[in-house]
């Protein structure tokens, strides 16, 4: 019965017929075309209107809410000419989903006709009865109110679906009491904290005219695609979003044949799709390749100010689990759906920088001499080594603890990594003299046909949680489910935190009379003799590395989430977000409670569904394989025939190896009289986990011996190999 499941299931994916053919469209006809952009407000708007609206999106002027009637007709006006019946205010809860209500245009006058309305009122604020959104205690459901108010630097847009349009208007949330209940105020705090702190740096450091600067985000999503009619029979990727059983096939990856391989047809037509829809949103979709896992894909865009390539960020997964479905797939956006294979990653490139200065984290062709570069690098440093724990926090979950902390990409202990060129420039300021940087040098192919071109000054590293690229730096523990608001909040605050730090000091130096490259020079010494510790240029999966970094370099090495996340209450990061002004205590204090009972829930969730998935799918069939074996060796035992019954014998001792370490995982599940939260996130990783690990050790055995026309669950070979 179960087998033919997966074999109805292979031949719905063999006998597929293609997707209608659609003409490829140009670019330009595609291009924000469902965006509420400002070329667009330009045409419709009054000039005075408009002119305010962009100051506040380009510049960061305070919005004038007296404006907000006039853009509100706009928009609904050019929403209704799309087909919009409807708009959503759309928030970003702190569970990284994204969150929308919807309410109609509608309104019905007194004499029963209808007429559509939309207001300032209703554009700027709206009142979602956002009581269950989990809030970490600051909101009780009694006093449940809580907001959301237009983000007018982030563009409206129209959502299609087979029969209707959407209006949808990216908000914040906060509560009655004022606080954030989001991840996206936060990150506009946190660039507005950093803005200020790079504004004072670099004024110090003799400029005149400095812009007000914003971070940027460039956000690498890896995802995996498998096909719908196998991830429906696997409950555990239904709900839990990976694989909580399933044998290794005979073949992984590792003939390195996927990654960067001809892109499977199929999965091509599904990514121009996934393109044509962002083009469409003004998502600039830039990189498409295969990954490293059979199955596994990336997507980049180009990057963008970090406000908006966050909520393109969420837009981005949303459309790909979309569109995979309208393809027959489903996206796996999980940090580990399958044991045993890469794991899914999503890097986030990050950089700061404003119209006057340009990129601060450009090192030009000359880093020596570029002194901003060296001190904007330098604060970085002092950052991660500062606050090494809220960058782990900060992407700690249960999925993700599957990549970190395990034997993968990348470690979790947090270190810099500068690449060779910059390295030995900040080796030299250690050292009390900073000469000149090694030169980049070219390439040449020895064929003369070919082109030479310039080498990039520092090689890569892929093992590194937080590389420097040239330009930017890549924090690369961020995991593929995760919103990119969190990571990019605690990079802007510590960044503005160093900074600060920094221009405390080069105030001083100067005041001792120091020029301004001795007192640049001087300070980042410092940070050097202080914080050095953490940049590390070697091999960050060595153990040399774990057993150096923990031991002569007192980095923490936290491995799962219920290590990482407690450094939310470090009082030294309680004092940085406060001091910032980017979250209170309280608004720390509840992102904790949020991230630890989210991490708790997943558990829960995974180790009910192993309980179910063992009694109700795999214990059947491995009893119903003994009891045919045990028949035909019983029956040929009566013709005189001896059957070697070993087989026999070790499935039995894999099912009762299974059955009893269920029944232990069973026993512990329940327990919840525990001292505290962190009691209880140590019980899941250390205990509830095990046990799960535990109990897959001997379904998997159990899958290698069972016969594969009993086998219930599509396979590894299956969901991997087969689209
Ligand atoms: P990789 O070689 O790291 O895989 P990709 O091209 O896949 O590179 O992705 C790199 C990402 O970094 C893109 O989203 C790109 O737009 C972004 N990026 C490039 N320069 C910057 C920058 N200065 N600041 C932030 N992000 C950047
Ligand atoms: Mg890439």
């Amino acid at each position: 019965m179960s087998h033919e499941l997966r074999t109805q299931a292979i031949a719905q994916i063999t006998e597929r017929l293609p997707l209608d053919k659609k003409a490829p469209k140009r670019i330009e006809e595609l291009w924000a075309t469902d965006v509420f952009t400002l070329n667009k407000m330009q045409a419709c708007l009054p000039k005075g209107v408009y002119k305010s609206l962009r100051n506040t999106i380009q510049s960061g002027g305070k919005l004038d809410v007296g404006v907000a009637d006039v853009v509100a007709t706009a928009m609904k006006d050019w929403a209704i000419s799309k087909g919009a019946l409807y708009y959503a205010h759309v928030f970003y809860p702190m569970t990284n989903a994204t969150a929308e209500k919807h309410d109609g245009f509608i309104a019905v006058q007194g004499d029963g006709t209808v007429i559509t309305e939309f207001t300032g009122k209703l554009l700027v604020q709206g009142e979602p009865d956002g009581s269950s959104f989990p809030n970490g205690g600051i909101r009780s459901t009694n006093a449940a109110r809580g907001y959301t108010a237009w983000d007018v630097t982030s563009p409206a847009y129209v959502m299609e679906t087979d029969n209707g349009v959407t209006l949808c208007i990216p908000t914040v949330f906060v509560s009655w009491t004022g606080e954030a209940l989001d991840k996206k105020i936060p990150l506009l705090r946190s660039n507005a904290a950093m803005s200020k702190a790079a504004q004072r740096v670099l004024k110090i450091m003799g400029n005149s005219e400095v812009a007000p600067i914003n971070s940027s985000c460039g956000a690498e999503q890896e995802y995996f695609l498998v096909d719908a009619h196998f991830a429906h029979n696997r409950p555990d990727l239904m709900l839990a979003g990976r694989t909580l059983f399933g044998k290794a096939p005979a073949k992984g990856q590792q003939f390195d044949d996927h990654y960067f391989g001809v892109i499977p047809e199929r999965v091509q037509v599904f990514m121009q799709d996934v393109e044509e829809k962002l083009y469409r949103l003004g998502i600039p979709a830039k990189t498409r390749h295969n990954e490293v896992a059979p199955g596994q894909f990336e997507i980049a865009p180009i990057y963008e100010a970090a406000n908006v390539a966050s909520d393109h960020q969420q837009l981005i997964m949303t459309i790909l689990r979309l569109t995979a479905k309208q393809h027959g797939f489903i996206c796996l956006l999980h940090e580990k759906p399958f044991a045993g294979i890469n794991g899914s990653g999503k890097h986030v490139n990050w950089s700061v920088g404003n119209s006057t200065q340009g990129n601060l984290l450009d090192p030009g062709d000359n880093p020596e001499s570029n002194l901003q570069f060296l001190t904007f690098c330098g604060a970085v440093i002092r950052g991660v080594h500062t606050y090494g724990p809220l960058l782990r926090a900060v992407v700690a979950s249960a999925s993700n603890d599957h990549r970190l902390g395990a034997n993968e990409a990348p470690p979790a202990i947090m270190s810099v990594y500068l690449g060779t060129q910059i390295e030995g420039l900040f080796q030299q300021i250690a050292s009390g003299n900073l000469g000149a940087a090694d030169k980049a040098g070219t390439m040449e192919f020895g064929v003369e046909t070919l082109p030479t071109f310039m080498k990039d000054p520092g090689d890569r590293n892929r093992t590194s949680p937080f590389a420097f690229t040239g330009n930017r730096f890549e924090f690369r523990a961020v995991g593929s489910s995760m919103s990119v608001s969190g990571p990019l909040v605690a990079m802007n605050t510590i960044l503005a935190d160093s900074l600060n730090w920094i221009g405390d000091q080069l105030e001083s130096e100067l005041g001792k009379g120091s020029d301004q490259r001795t007192a640049v020079v001087n300070v980042l010494k410092t940070v050097m003799e202080k914080h050095g510790a953490a940049v590390f240029g070697g091999d960050g999966y060595s153990e040399e590395w774990h057993k150096m970094a923990v031991e002569q370099r007192g980095l923490a090495n936290l491995r799962t989430s219920a290590d990482a996340l407690p450094a939310f209450k470090m009082q030294n990061v309680k004092d940085l977000f406060a001091n910032a002004g980017v979250l209170s205590n309280a608004e720390l204090e509840s992102r904790f409670d949020v991230y630890a009972e989210q991490y708790i829930n997943t558990i829960a969730v995974e180790a009910r569904l192993v309980v179910q998935m063992v009694k109700t799918s795999i214990y059947p069939a491995a009893v119903q394989y003994l009891s045919d074996l045990s028949h035909t060796i019983g029956s040929l035992k009566d013709i005189g025939v001896e059957l070697d019954n070993s087989v026999a014998q070790s499935v039995a001792g894999n099912v009762t190896s299974m059955m009893a370490s269920l029944g232990k995982l069973m026993d512990v599940m329940d327990k919840h009289d525990f001292a505290d939260t962190e009691a209880h996130m140590q019980f899941c990783a250390n205990t509830i986990r095990p046990l799960m690990d535990e109990v897959r050790t001997f379904a998997d055995a159990l899958e290698g011996e069972v016969a594969n026309n009993l086998w219930p669950l599509p396979t590894y070979q299956e969901m991997l190999f087969l689209k």
